[in-house]
């Protein structure tokens, strides 16, 4: 396989090297221009087959990047999720590439008419750091799938990571098929000004900002995968047994670095003393012995952890209740127990930033639309829990509320579908993909009309006569 990009050249110059790269890229798809079957099958076949053979090199990079992150939540969340995006790509890939014929209305008939799903040429992919492997790869399964090439670029927070991915896509790849840019900002801003095919961009808001200004300076169409705060409704009729194992799972995997996350929860008013006490307990549960439990992921740079230090201390300085939910914290090995807050004001930064991390601020509510009203005057969140018995409550929540996606009764399984479109609505983006959603959002669909060798459109050709005006009050009455 070719070679891939050499750090020295990137460092020299960063948007030669990767205008180098997309124009060998477009090159190389404008030869083929829709590739067969067997073509995307076999690369979504080497992609499965990498991603087999790295899978614990990839996990060891990652704990390295992160201070610690168990194998097993890498397993869990980057590698079996890619895996059966992979499967599931190639098991519906034909289906999926089918063009589709359209009936035609009388007056166009007796043409005929499909339309060709076709690949849009060069795809680039942004990730960040949380989930590394799975947020590069799976936006790349829908992108191989629909026939495109592709260039990634990783966060500069996994440099180990990164550096053990552009080795593997080199093993497996050629350069013109799929290749990886490392770098830091600089590398990024130049990425994402290059004029790509598609961009998937998957990353914070304020960034996702500037990444769909830099594209839409050259029309390059953008998928926006951003965050936010994702609310977690505890209703009135909800089982603490039930729901808050399932809430503390999947707010504390991977420590909460999670974009769909549950950010804090509304809580009945009267019921959040006995909601603390089946926090401490669950999370007693899962984590016992923190902060010396390896099950625990560490917060992925000094910076990442002062800022949470930050949160909860400007929060308790703004008069909220600090509960320290398990043991202390250990600063050198970025370990962040988890803690809840009571009564965090608005105006605190935990409760207008996306936390990112495992701080769980309760919101006090006293009726269900007072708990509609709270999200619907905020930012439209990436994703929304609900947890509950009461049927007709559960609607109200589903019809009142807008979010990118929901679990009911869980967190975070949503995301876990690859028939569920996944993507975010308003500030925490715009587009989908996962499935067939992302096959379709890296394809054109192209219609095509044939026309037959009779046709009534004659009959409106000029000089305009009576047939015309005849034709005209045809189409005006019946078209
Ligand atoms: P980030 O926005 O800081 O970085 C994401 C990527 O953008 C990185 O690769 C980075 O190098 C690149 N980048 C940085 N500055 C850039 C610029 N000026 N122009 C172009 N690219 C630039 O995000 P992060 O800290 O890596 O990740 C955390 C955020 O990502 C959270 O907000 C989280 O909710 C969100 N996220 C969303 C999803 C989703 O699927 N919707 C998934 C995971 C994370």
């Amino acid at each position: 396989m070719d070679g891939q990009v050499s750090p020295k050249a990137e460092i020299a110059d960063p948007a030669a090297r990767i205008a180098s790269l997309l124009a060998t890229q477009k090159a190389a798809w404008a030869a083929d221009v829709t590739p067969s079957h067997a073509i995307r099958d076999d690369r979504l076949a080497r992609l499965d087959r990498m991603v087999d053979a790295w899978q614990e090199r990839f996990a060891v990079a990652i704990s390295e990047d992160f201070g610690n992150r168990p194998a097993v939540v890498t397993t869990l969340t980057d590698i079996v999720p890619v895996r059966a995006a992979i499967r599931h790509a190639r098991k519906q890939l034909k289906r999926w590439m089918r063009s589709r014929r359209v009936s035609l209305a009388w007056t166009g008939k007796p043409a005929s008419a499909v339309i060709l799903r076709q690949p849009l040429g060069v795809v680039g992919i942004v990730a960040p750091w949380n989930y590394p492997l799975n947020l590069m790869l799976s936006p790349l399964v829908g992108a191989l799938a629909a026939g495109n090439r592709a260039m990634l670029k990783p966060s500069e927070l996994t440099p180990a990571f990164s550096e053990v991915l552009a080795k593997a896509i080199a093993e497996t790849f050629s350069e013109d098929e799929v290749v990886v840019v490392t770098g830091g900002p600089e590398v990024a801003t130049a990425f994402t000004s290059a004029p790509f095919d598609h961009l998937i961009f998957t990353g914070s808001t304020a960034v996702g900002r500037k990444v769909a200004e830099a594209a839409a300076k050259n029309l390059t169409p953008v998928t926006l995968e951003l965050g936010g705060k994702s609310p977690a409704i505890l209703d009135a009729s909800v089982q603490f047994d039930k729901a808050v194992p399932r809430l503390v799972w999947g707010k504390l995997l991977n420590s909460g670095q999670t974009c769909v996350a549950p950010d804090y929860a509304l809580v009945p008013r009267e019921r959040i003393a006995d909601f603390v006490a089946a926090l401490k307990e669950e999370v007693a549960r899962q984590y016992p012995g923190l902060p010396a439990n390896a099950d625990y992921t560490s917060i992925i740079s000094p910076r990442h952890f002062s800022r949470l230090t930050r949160l909860v201390e400007e929060a308790r300085d703004r008069g909220a209740e600090v509960v320290e939910l398990a043991g202390s914290h250990d600063g050198e090995r970025r370990v962040f127990s988890p803690v809840a807050l009571i009564g965090a004001s608005d105006e605190t930064a935990v409760m207008s930033e996306e936390i990112f991390g495992p701080i769980l601020p309760i919101v006090p509510y006293d009726t269900l639309d007072e708990a509609i009203a709270y999200i619907n005057q905020r930012d439209r969140p990436l994703a929304l829990y609900w947890f509950g018995e009461d049927k007709a409550a559960k609607e109200r929540v589903l019809t009142g509320t807008i979010a990118g996606g929901v679990t009911i009764n869980d967190t975070i399984l949503h995301l876990a579908q690859d028939d569920l479109p996944f993507g975010g609505v308003g500030a925490s983006g715009y587009g989908a993909y996962h499935g067939e959603a992302g096959f379709l959002a890296l394809s054109k669909e192209k219609p095509v009309l044939k026309q037959s060798a009779i046709s009534g459109v004659k009959f409106l050709y000029p000089p305009y006569g009576r047939m015309a005006q005849w034709m005209l009050k045809l189409l005006g009455r019946f078209g």
